[in-house]
């Protein structure tokens, strides 16, 4: 059975979804995307997801085309229709499709393009890496300055990917200045004596839900929480480091450019996060 989509306001089958070759999105990135994970068919941190996208849409002078009500109701529509029990909701709107390719935004009336498509992934809060962490490499930043805008300009967090892949590794932490600034789709941690130390809020680093949800179990447990930037260095020396993105939840993070962090096993601060964090976001799932 094929998957349904949504496409600008209509639910059809994934062969039949249509988009125009003059649309932004396709010839110039104009677009942001939002990713909702989905639990025991419930949608995850969904608040916090509507309140980015509101953001990056207001940040590239977009209307948004829907009201949190009205994008709920698209969610659990097309939960319900691709009977999603684990996996998550892929939601994207672009600029839309002006008749010709200019460098010139659109005038306003132009309608954006709306589109959402489901992903599932059973077992998606048990996944096997979740016991075992991943190990990350490290590559330059190379990202332009709004990385606080959830665009869909997705190819240089795409290539650190396979840079990753290539080196054994499963994922690439992004290094400006000496700075680790985050993961290529994950804000990133490290763990000293007990404190928790990630990069603060600003244009170098996408405003993670999940790491605003993660922070908040942590200061509720009395964890000592420091949102600095960290060195390179720093996180060759802590004691824990992981990631939090609304895909994967908390992950331990084991080997930095083949070193061992810590122990070079999962570590106790990222592990218990990881279980206060699942059991947190599913009890308020929705
Ligand atoms: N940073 C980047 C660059 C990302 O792409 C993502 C996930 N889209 C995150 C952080 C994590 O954000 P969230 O917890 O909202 O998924």
């Amino acid at each position: 059975m094929s998957r349904i989509v949504h496409v600008n306001g209509t639910f059809l089958p994934e062969e039949e979804a249509t988009i125009s070759i003059f649309d932004r999105g396709f010839l110039m990135s104009d677009g942001v995307y939002e990713v909702t994970s989905v639990l025991g068919g419930k949608l995850i941190d969904f608040p916090g997801h509507c309140a980015r996208l509101a953001r990056s849409l207001r940040e590239l002078d977009m209307v948004n085309p829907h009201s949190d009500a009205e994008w709920l109701s698209l969610h659990r529509e097309l939960v319900t229709r691709n009977a999603v029990e684990d996996g998550l909701v892929y939601l994207q709107v672009t600029r839309g499709a002006p008749p010709d390719r200019d460098f010139v935004f659109p005038p306003e009336d132009t309608p954006p393009t709306v589109v959402l498509f489901t992903q599932s992934r059973p077992g998606l809060a048990d996944a096997p890496y979740a016991q075992t962490g991943w190990r990350v490499i490290t590559i330059p930043d190379l990202r332009w300055g709004r990385c606080d805008i959830k665009t869909v300009q997705l190819l240089y967090p795409s290539m650190g990917k396979m840079m990753a892949k290539k080196a054994g590794a499963d994922d690439a932490w992004m290094v400006r200045d000496g700075m680790v600034t985050e993961g290529t789709s994950n804000n990133a941690y490290i763990v000293k004596d007990g404190r928790i130390i990630t990069r603060e809020l600003s244009h170098d680093i996408l405003h993670g839900i999940t790491r605003s949800a993660v922070l908040k179990c942590a200061r509720e447990v009395q964890m000592s929480v420091e949102e600095r930037a960290f060195s390179l260095e720093e996180a060759l020396a802590a004691d824990e480091a992981f990631i939090t993105s609304a895909s994967a939840f908390v992950v331990p993070v084991v080997a930095i450019d083949g070193a061992p962090v810590g122990s070079g096993q999962p570590g106790g601060v990222a592990t218990r996060l990881r279980a206060l964090y699942l059991e947190e976001s599913r009890a308020h799932a929705m």
